[in-house]
């Protein structure tokens, strides 16, 4: 189901008058055999499908400029071949992506719709076609679910949301037994990036920045000052959202320095 719980059908529908307890589903949970606690689960993005239609919707105090919006608003947008049709006669190339993906926690009950440790709503353009993405295991089986396709988003997804679409998604799980990160790790054909959430960017920053040298220090077995000076050369921190209950940031790593199998076993150990 898109993000929307399928409650919006036309832009007369608005937003506020939406069951928000329904917002944000996740389908699942899908018990894995042989996953166990401290393992990572590897998912591998191998299809997504797209329907015809997408929504997209701005709400007040949603969003990157929260006080900025007078009142909500509903767009249909088309998806024709593989294109997004945009009001303005503007054309986008569509780049489907799974908002939210994760596996069950340890202990606390965290909503769908906030990205933690354990994935949820990390709204990272990433979670893509032919790419793997790497979650902590706390509980046997895993507990795999997700939802909130969207058929293009951009870095941050300053207006709140993005192309939301329900969507038929099929991968291919697998597992990497003791190798639990301690955030998701996304591998793409040229890097590996660290995602990680905090209640601002600024500390999502930290927790991705922190990370990411003790990779570098440990995959690379070089002193901890170089790791963090080499972060300032090799490393790019990018924004995935800026718009959820938590905010998300990436932390991407080329793949010509050190292998995805080296940074999930240096922040394993
Ligand atoms: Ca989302």
């Amino acid at each position: 189901m898109d993000a929307l719980g399928e409650q919006l059908k036309s832009e007369t529908d608005k937003l506020e008058n939406i069951d928000f307890s329904k917002v944000n589903p996740a389908t699942g949970p899908v018990k894995i055999n042989g996953v166990s606690k401290g393992d990572a689960l590897a998912v591998k993005i191998l299809d997504i499908k797209l329907p015809e239609t997408g929504i997209m919707v701005v709400a007040p105090n949603a969003g990157a400029l929260p006080e900025m919006v007078k009142e909500s608003k509903t767009r249909i947008v088309k998806i024709r071949n593989g294109i997004i049709h945009f009001p303005g006669n503007i054309r986008m190339e569509a780049k489907p992506m799974i908002g939210v993906i994760g596996v069950a926690t340890e202990k606390e009950e965290i909503p769908t719709g906030t990205p933690w440790k354990h994935g949820g709503n990390m709204d990272t353009k990433e979670v893509a076609i032919g790419n793997t993405i790497y979650l902590p295991v706390s509980q046997d089986g895993g507990l795999l679910a997700l939802g909130d396709v969207h058929a293009l988003q951009s870095d941050g997804e300053l207006c709140v949301s993005a192309v939301e679409v329900s969507s038929k998604v099929m991968v291919e799980v697998d597992v990497k037994k003791g190798m639990a990160p301690p955030w998701p790790v996304i591998e793409t054909s040229d890097s590996t990036i660290i995602v990680a959430s905090g209640k601002t960017v600024d500390e999502a920053v930290h927790e991705a920045t922190k990370w990411t040298v003790k990779v570098l220090e440990k995959g690379l077995n070089i002193p901890w000052e170089d790791a963090y000076m080499l972060g300032s050369l090799i490393i790019n921190l990018e924004i995935s959202q800026v718009v959820d209950p938590n905010k998300t940031v990436k932390a991407r790593i080329p793949k010509r320095y050190i292998s995805t199998e080296s940074i999930l076993q240096a922040l394993s150990t």
